[in-house]
């Protein structure tokens, strides 16, 4: 492997129940990606594990480490905090390693503007339905409809920012969307671009909403 080798960074964003985080664990376990781990203020859910699906940490200790710029970015979403470390990224792009980033519309914006020496290409991902959303989040949050509703609310706020991605993907079937996400990152990876109907995703978009 050339010492030079410098990895890329790879952005999915999504409305919450999109199933970008299942995309993201396939993408990582088949090419070996490493997923950045975020910190959050929001408790976990059952069957997630500290240091692995989040740091989950208190308001007070977030705010310290805003306090001592240890943020690549953060944001607020539906009331809690979540950020990216610097250290932990920077260290893995600058041996060559490639890196995930489940991040929200805010954080790209942070990271974007940023500039910083690796390539960059964000994704935005599309749930088939409003009904196929409105399933997934009531099987991830069963016990709490309120957060099944105000996620359901803030879909049409969030859909509102695909355009600020180089790509947007519906995850109609998550084999098709993993190879479609991989076709990409490898044209991309070659400096070339992957033609997609952008018309197509506005009338898709359209629908949904
Ligand atoms: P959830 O609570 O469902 O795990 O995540 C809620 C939202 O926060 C998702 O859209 C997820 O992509 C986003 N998110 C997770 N980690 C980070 C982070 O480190 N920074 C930002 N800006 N958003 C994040």
């Amino acid at each position: 492997m050339s010492l030079n080798k410098r990895g890329i960074m790879v952005v999915l964003s999504s409305p919450s129940g999109a199933g970008k985080t299942t995309l993201v664990k396939l993408l990582s376990k088949k090419n070996n990606f490493y997923t950045s781990i975020s910190h959050t203020t929001r408790k976990p859910r059952e069957n997630e594990v500290d240091g692995i699906d989040y740091f989950f940490v208190k308001e007070k200790k977030f705010k310290n480490l805003i306090k001592n710029n240890k943020f690549l970015e953060y944001a607020r979403v539906f009331k809690n905090l979540y950020g990216t470390t610097k250290e932990q990224v920077i260290i893995k792009l600058s041996n060559g390693k490639n890196v995930l980033f489940d991040i929200d519309w805010q954080g790209t914006e942070q990271i974007k503007s940023q500039k910083l020496n690796f390539k960059l290409i964000t994704f935005f991902i599309l749930p088939p339905s409003k009904k196929v959303l409105f399933q997934r989040l009531s099987n991830r949050d069963m016990k709490d409809k309120l957060i099944v509703e105000e996620r359901m609310k803030q879909f049409d706020k969030d859909i509102l920012h695909w355009k600020k991605y180089n790509y947007v993907v519906v995850n109609d079937n998550l084999q098709k969307c993993y190879r479609k996400i991989m076709n990409i990152i490898n044209k991309e990876i070659k400096n070339k671009k992957y033609k997609y109907n952008k018309l197509y995703i506005e009338n898709y978009i359209q629908k949904l909403i």
